[in-house]
């Protein structure tokens, strides 16, 4: 069984990806906080999801 464990791209620092991950999904790199995206499955690979901001101006 391989382990479900990635690199993070930005601080290489391992990324917990549920076996259950699905293309899309965003994990959060536990390292340096980025959001990470899984682009591609089988086997996974993770990009930087590009920043959203949530400031909706409320
Ligand atoms: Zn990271």
């Amino acid at each position: 069984m391989t382990t479900p464990m990635q690199t993070c791209p930005e601080c290489e620092d391992e990324v917990r990806i549920s076996q259950a991950a699905r293309l899309n999904e965003i994990v959060e790199c536990a390292g340096c906080r980025n959001e990470l995206e899984v682009v591609a499955l089988n086997p996974t690979v993770l990009a930087l999801a590009p920043e959203v901001e949530e400031d909706w101006g409320e």
